[in-house]
């Protein structure tokens, strides 16, 4: 179809488009890693070369994310679908009562997973009534909740938490509930400002970090007391922490690019310029959507679009082939929504460059003009 050396602007939600410049570091040294004579692919992870990548990799995520020291990070596999289940198997216990909001087909499902273990799930708000298409603002903790879990972008609709909600219990002690946070989509695209009342955050790399197979957790270890004594080992946070991610054996391959995304995250100046960049990048696209509002059908409620996901209808569904011609036309790919909304989706993560959102807006201008 392409020829060996020709790329395209790749929009698709994740997998998803990684720096080119990550890509041709690994293609560099996929034969011979920094003269070890093998390739990280086939090297043991208890070897010194392959121990000073995990290393580097923690050192590096730390300093990127202002991870306070009393947290632990874990280099887990199963994606942030097993989070959905390990969370509420790591921090409740059956009878006991959690709370979710649900922001879409990600929570639900997180959601199903924590009621499969018998816990007493609370869905203190939904935003189902309008198609996910808000974060919902107005809710009321109960006391005694074990924790909160929210999803902090929505990949599929494209709404996205500005801030994450940091509710009081309403218990005697006045104290805050703690945050589990599914980031999958929005880890790395910007700084996190508190880290206070969070007990729990997990994502899988491969939309803003790197390839499918790594699912980094991030967990207070205050938390491990709440393990259970029959939770099979490999499905304890602490059997990870207490062994450096090798209690059995890493995705290796995916820490070793994982170290090379960040570093290449902190080479474009850290994660405030990364917001920064996405904040311009999403603007351009959603500048044209507001512009031509009959035309175009913005899925999010303007406050709560995501800086990731954008998401949108044409008024007239039937020229939903003619714009993804015109687009691929242009080498913009993997525009197509999902299903439940339909309709497009630009999935703009880090990697994806600015030039690529200005071919974008313009292509989407030119369709206006010839369609409308
Ligand atoms: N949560 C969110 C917000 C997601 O976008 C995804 C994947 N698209 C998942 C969870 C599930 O991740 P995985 O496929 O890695 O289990």
């Amino acid at each position: 179809m392409f020829s060996n050396t020709k790329r395209v602007y790749n929009f698709s939600p994740g997998p998803a488009t990684l720096p080119t410049s990550v890509l041709e570091e690994v293609q560099k040294d996929f034969l011979n890693y920094q003269a070890s004579g093998m390739s990280v692919i086939e090297m043991s992870h208890r070897s010194k070369v392959f121990l000073k990548i995990y290393e580097d990799a923690i050192a590096s995520l730390r300093s990127l994310m202002s991870i306070p020291d009393r947290f632990d990070i874990l280099f887990m596999t199963g994606g942030a679908s097993t989070q959905f289940a390990l969370a509420p198997l790591n921090l409740s216990a059956p009878g006991r009562q959690v709370s979710y909001i649900n922001t879409g087909s990600w929570s639900k499902k997180a959601i199903e997973q924590a009621k499969l273990q018998g816990l007493s799930v609370n869905i203190l708000a939904s935003s189902e009534d309008k198609n996910f298409s808000y974060i919902p603002k107005d809710f009321n903790l109960a006391e005694d909740q074990d924790y909160l879990h929210i999803t902090s972008n929505n990949t599929i609709f494209g709404t996205q938490y500005k801030k994450w909600p940091s509710p009081v219990l309403e218990s005697e002690a006045k104290t805050k509930c703690p945050l589990v946070i599914d980031m999958s989509s929005d880890f790395l695209s910007r700084p996190i400002l508190d880290w206070d009342n969070i007990a729990l955050l997990y994502a899988g790399v491969q939309k803003n970090a790197g390839p499918a197979g790594l699912t980094i957790a991030i967990i207070a270890r205050e938390y491990y007391d709440r393990e259970k004594e029959n939770t099979p080992s490999l499905f304890r946070y602490s059997t990870y922490a207490k062994n450096q991610s090798m209690y059995n054996t890493p995705p290796s391959f995916q820490i070793y690019m994982f170290l090379l995304v960040l570093k290449w995250i902190a080479e474009q100046g850290g994660l405030i310029k990364m917001a920064q960049h996405n904040e311009k990048k999403s603007e351009l696209i959603y500048e044209v959507l507001d512009k031509y509002h009959d035309f175009y059908k913005a899925h999010a409620n303007k406050e709560d679009r995501s800086l990731m996901n954008i998401t949108w209808n044409l008024s007239d569904t039937s020229y939903e082939s003619l714009f993804l011609e015109m687009t691929e036309k242009q080498d913009l790919y993997s525009l197509r929504g999902h299903r439940s909304v339909g309709g497009f989706r630009a999935s703009v993560y880090n990697a994806m460059p600015l030039r690529a959102c200005e071919i974008l807006a313009s292509c989407m201008e030119d369709f206006y003009k010839k369609y409308s």
